[in-house]
């Protein structure tokens, strides 16, 4: 028996749900197999490599990751070690075509439970490890744009498909009012 399948969407920037806590999952039921597996479909639909559950409006403490192929579903994840420093350009589903350079931990270990409920650790480094700590930033109603250096924001649009995409720097003032102005899809082509 599968339970049926929700109609989720991703979540844009102004939703209020982006900036909660979300709440922990407790039992591991059938319902939460279903949305991680959407939820993981929904990432690669979007060529993203993590998706939390309040993203697709859901208050609830998972998270899927999909670093080199390798699917990680968390479930009350927490970072239990955080090593070094690494600065790169950092994006997020729920604020599309804004980027920025983050500093994340070059390494980090997450404790978390797997869809059978039991617990495991894992460690990532370099892109894993950046995006293990944005799901779970997402789980406690942080963004990306709360630790971007401001000096690097940026938008990146696509005028045609399969064209140079194009560099535009932007403020993060300004960049949250084209979210604010259309929260369910920003402009294809910003300021506009
Ligand atoms: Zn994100």
């Amino acid at each position: 028996m599968s339970a049926p399948k929700q109609n989720l969407k991703i979540v844009r920037y102004g939703n209020p749900i982006l900036r909660q806590k979300s709440a922990p999952v407790g039992r591991v039921s059938e319902e939460l197999r279903v949305l991680a597996e959407e939820m993981a479909e929904m990432m690669r639909a979007a060529n993203g490599v993590g998706l939390a559950a309040n993203q697709v409006g859901i208050n609830q403490r998972v998270a899927v990751v999909e670093v080199e192929g390798k699917l990680i579903v968390l479930i009350d994840p927490e970072i239990t070690s955080r090593k070094g420093e690494q600065v790169c350009d950092e994006g997020c589903l729920s604020l599309p075509r804004l980027f920025g350079e983050v500093t994340r931990p070059a390494e980090v270990t997450v404790r978390a439970r797997d869809l059978n409920g039991r617990w495991f650790k894992v460690r990532g480094e370099g892109l894993l490890a950046r995006a293990l700590s944005h799901e779970i930033d997402h789980l406690n109603g942080r963004l990306f744009i709360d630790r971007v250096d401001e000096d690097t924001l940026h938008w990146l649009i696509r005028t045609s498909e399969g064209g140079e995409p194009v560099v535009q720097p932007t403020t993060l003032a300004e960049a949250l009012k084209v979210f604010a102005a259309a929260p369910e899809a920003p402009p294809e082509k910003e300021g506009e």
